[in-house]
């Protein structure tokens, strides 16, 4: 993106705030003017005192003199000063509004766009996070930047080299002929200097990240007996850093002792310039002041422009990413007009097939009906394309090719959000906020009464035990054992009430007392309910009406537990061998021997 193309993104961010930017570019008005004061008063003390000096010294306008330049010198440097501090507050201002802005409008923008957006790798949670925040902290620098350096700077350059083309063109033109050449060595320096600063950056990330791994990993260091090689990688890290921070103040040496160079050719030629004009008595000898103040105000801002420039360059990096992530147009959530109050929950695939965004086929020409009120078991082994199916169920994904029917109509027809609200999905692992037991659980139904979240929380078995700890419901959930995360989620479904229900292994992370609970309370749950359930545990496969079974992303028998079981196929194969993991004959003589 270059310079235009991001003002042009940017400003409808800035639009509300125009005033702020008015007043920036007015305060900036009247700095520039401020700036110019100084050799224009020093240009009229000099040949004040020059005159009074060839007319001999009176004591009383010599007084005049020095009360009435100081008088405007410190009112100038007031002025200034409210300049300065005006333009910071507002620069400053306009910033911090913007940040919050951008970081607002990604937020709302990604939280429209599709579950696949978010899974795919190029934005993983981390890197997603790391590409929002750049692109929201250098975007906002970009415009503090613009009103704090680069207008104030360039303002008062502009109207230094009028002044000097007024007083004298060819005073003038040597100026204007020093600034390019300066402008292209700030420009080459930036240039070289391009990407080190990123590149230092990243080094340095490393490092801390570096760090963190030997604390977080020692266990795994020290049982292997790495610590050398850990050392060896943290030093090769550090004689990186060495050579970019080297390269970095090398260039940076040569070129402000390049620049110095030039800027003193340039007061030399207009000393030599303007003392002639003045031997040769068109002008006055405050001229020479005059000119070398005014070239200064000239030189000043380009001295920055590599500073000003390099962070504009990030910026324009960062931004990239940033608007790409605002623009990803073709994430957003699909969602049809269909709304439906009585769902019955009958769901028909035909002939589905799907393949990952990133190439994996999981699914091919599945056809299944998934009966209203009824209860059906997805079996299979890891990777044949269970949870596949409840993704698409869920509208998580849409299928690449196929159809699926709810209640007869296309489930591309419903409306997304009314959709998922009547469905209830409870996983392996559930997601628990930051927050307390009670936040956790209130998610299922945010409207609900304290009764109806105690009465969900006993329906999951978890009341009693949340009771017991110390703040109760006002409890940390994370805090809580991975089993009792599962209770939560199980009782946000309970809260949430949903016709239709999907569990994937919804008991696997808990202890056998648990389980049997938790099998309870589902089994309760599921009268009257469309319920699709993934699960290695043998007895929720063995009660469920209908069983699928998967074999790489086909469905490759259809039946009740009996029936398939006589086919002596997958089912069976699968069926025996999670029986003789549970070692059912020593089981069964155990409790024989009850
Ligand atoms: P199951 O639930 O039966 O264990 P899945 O539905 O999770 O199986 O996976 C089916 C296939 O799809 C597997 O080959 C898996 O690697 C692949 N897969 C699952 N999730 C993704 C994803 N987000 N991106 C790409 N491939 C995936």
């Amino acid at each position: 993106m270059n310079f235009w193309q991001i003002i042009v993104r940017l400003w409808p961010f800035v639009r509300p705030h125009h005033i702020l930017v008015t007043a920036s570019l007015f305060l900036t008005l009247i700095g520039a003017v401020a700036a110019q004061v100084n050799p224009i008063v020093l240009r009229y003390t000099v040949d004040t005192v020059d005159s009074l000096l060839s007319q001999g010294i009176h004591a009383q306008e010599a007084t005049r003199l020095l009360v009435f330049i100081s008088a405007v010198l410190f009112g100038k440097e007031l002025v200034n000063i409210l300049v300065k501090y005006g333009q910071s507050m507002v620069g400053e201002n306009l910033r911090i509004q913007l940040s919050s802005a951008l970081s607002q409008f990604a937020i709302e923008r990604i939280l429209t766009y599709r579950y696949a957006f978010f899974a795919g790798d190029e934005n993983a949670t981390g890197k997603l996070q790391t590409r929002i925040d750049r692109g929201a902290e250098s975007l906002t620098m970009f415009v503090k930047n613009i009103f704090v350096d680069l207008l104030p700077l360039f303002a008062n350059a502009i109207l230094a080299l009028v002044l000097m083309f007024t007083a004298n063109f060819y005073v003038g033109l040597v100026a204007s002929i020093i600034t390019p050449v300066y402008f292209l060595l700030s420009w080459r320096q930036a240039g070289l200097l391009k990407g080190v600063r990123r590149g230092l950056r990243s080094l340095r990330e490393e490092k801390t990240n570096g760090l963190f791994n030997i604390i977080e990993s020692i266990i795994v260091i020290k049982s292997f007996v790495r610590e050398e090689y850990e050392r060896d990688k943290q030093y090769r890290l550090q004689q990186n850093l060495i050579d970019a921070q080297l390269k970095q103040r090398k260039t940076n040496y040569l070129f402000d002792a390049l620049k110095t160079f030039i800027e003193q050719v340039g007061v030399v030629l207009i000393i030599i310039l303007t003392a002639y004009f003045v031997l040769e008595e068109q002008m006055t000898i405050g001229a020479i002041m005059f000119h070398i103040m005014l070239f200064n105000n000239v030189s000043a801002p380009i001295r920055q422009l590599h500073r000003i420039y390099d962070q504009m360059n990030e910026a324009m990096t960062y931004a990239e990413g940033f608007f790409e992530i605002l623009d990803a147009d073709d994430a957003i959530e699909e969602t049809g007009e269909l709304v439906v109050e009585g769902l019955k929950g009958e769901f028909e695939l035909r002939e589905v097939s799907f393949i990952y965004p990133n190439g994996t086929q999981a699914l091919w020409n599945v056809n299944m009906t998934i009966p209203a009120g009824s209860t059906v078991a997805f079996v299979g082994l890891s990777g044949a394309g269970k949870s596949t199916l409840l993704n698409l169920l869920c509208k998580f994904y849409q299928p690449t090719s196929g159809q699926i029917l709810l209640d007869g109509k296309d489930l591309s027809a419903y409306d997304t959000h009314l959709l998922r609200r009547k469905i209830g999905l409870v996983l392996q692992k559930n997601h628990i906020f930051r927050g307390s037991i009670e936040e956790n659980i209130r998610y299922g139904y945010m409207r609900a009464t304290k009764e109806e979240v105690i009465a969900a929380t006993k329906k999951a078995y978890l009341h009693e035990q949340v009771e017991r700890l110390p703040n109760g419901y006002e409890s940390e959930a994370q805090s809580l054992s991975g089993g009792q995360q599962q209770r939560i989620a199980i009782a946000r479904l309970f809260l949430k009430d949903p016709p239709v229900i999907f569990l994937d292994e919804p008991t696997a992370s808990l202890d056998a007392i648990a389980t049997e609970q938790i099998k309870n309370s589902l089994d309760a749950i599921k009268e009257n309910r469309t319920v699709v359930v993934i699960s290695h545990s043998i007895s929720q496969i063995i009660d469920s009406d209908l069983i699928y079974v998967l074999k790489e992303g086909r469905v490759v028998e259809i039946g009740t537990h009996a029936e398939l079981y006589d086919r002596k196929g997958t089912y069976t194969e699968i069926f025996n061998a999670s029986a003789r993991s549970l070692n059912l004959d020593k089981i069964a003589q155990t409790l024989d021997a009850d």
